[in-house]
């Protein structure tokens, strides 16, 4: 197999990861690269670890999404999803997986789940677990329940994008990482393209978010914004909220990614070569966003 290269793309949470913090976004995208090899040194396998962290809300959405994923699967090949044994068979994984990381076995095995609130040893109690795994369900009880989810099983299942079409599109020479949650062609031939959310809205990361979609239908898929219906799907509420885009707000979507992408390479060394020098990413002054990053063990062990 050939050595993998750390190649400069881009993708919304690397997006996220920059704004939030350089220091941060470094140690991600540059410090912790090599770490799963064998021969890495001690501080970058640190830092490869600290990468995987995931926090209780992050790892209950990554749990709903790969439910949905399977249930539409199993839609897909024509078959019955028993609602209530399913649920409880993804809950009981969750406790497997709960306990997993508590040992510390993402140590050894990081691909394993690491919950950051066992790295930092917070101190929660039962309960808060607890209202974790019942989020879980009942945002999985609404997604077999949805209207929605009854209008997509009408449809053909070969027209279904359940991972994603593709994963990498080509961005003015840069790769760039979009990939809806869910797609599916409509009875009336439009293409819906799906965001399966389980936290709080956020419209203005929302809205960012489907516009990138609105792009992979166009310059992946070559169909216009205005034959898409982009569906943002609250699992909590639930609510389904449709999106329309046009040229217009296209054209701001790829500005928006233009300057994202200029400001991460204005940071690095050698921007073709993709060297990144840790001195030149600047920590954040905002101590709120230390207090929930993988890094801070190293960054700021003070706190
Ligand atoms: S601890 Fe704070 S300053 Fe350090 S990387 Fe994390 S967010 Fe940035």
């Amino acid at each position: 197999m050939p050595d993998l290269t750390n190649d400069f793309s881009w993708s919304r949470s690397r997006d996220n990861v920059f704004s939030e913090c350089k220091r941060r976004y470094f140690y991600h995208y540059y410090g912790a690269w090599g770490g799963w090899e064998a021969g890495a040194t001690e501080e970058v396998r640190r830092l490869y670890v600290l990468k995987q962290l995931a926090s209780r809300q992050m790892w209950a959405g990554r749990v709903v999404h790969d439910a949905i994923e399977m249930a539409l699967h199993i839609f897909g090949a024509g078959r019955d999803v028993p609602v209530e044994p399913f649920i409880a068979d993804v809950v009981q994984r969750m406790r497997g997986d709960w306990r997993s990381s508590r040992d510390g076995r993402y140590r050894d095995n990081p691909k394993t789940l690491a919950l950051f609130e066992h790295e930092y040893a917070l101190d929660l109690k039962p309960e808060v677990w607890q209202a974790l795994s019942r989020n879980v369900t009942a945002c999985l009880r609404n997604f077999f329940r949805l209207p929605l989810l009854a209008e997509i099983r009408t449809t053909a299942a070969e027209h279904w994008s359940i991972e994603h079409w593709s994963k990498v599109l080509d961005f003015e020479g840069t790769p760039i990482w979009i990939a809806p949650d869910f797609g599916f062609w409509t009875d009336e031939g439009r293409l819906a393209l799906i965001d399966w959310k389980t936290g709080a809205a956020d419209p203005d990361a929302a809205a960012f978010q489907l516009g990138c979609y609105a792009l992979y239908a166009r310059d992946m898929l070559g169909v216009e914004p205005e034959k898409v219906d982009l569906l943002e799907v609250n699992l909590r509420e639930p609510t389904v909220t449709p999106h329309r885009w046009d040229d217009a707000r296209l054209a701001d979507i790829r500005e928006q990614l233009r300057l994202s992408i200029r400001g991460m390479k204005a940071y690095l060394a050698d921007p073709d070569a993709n060297v990144a020098v840790i001195d030149a990413f600047e920590r954040t002054e905002e101590l709120r966003i230390c207090r929930w990053c993988n890094f801070r063990v190293v960054c700021r062990p003070d706190l």
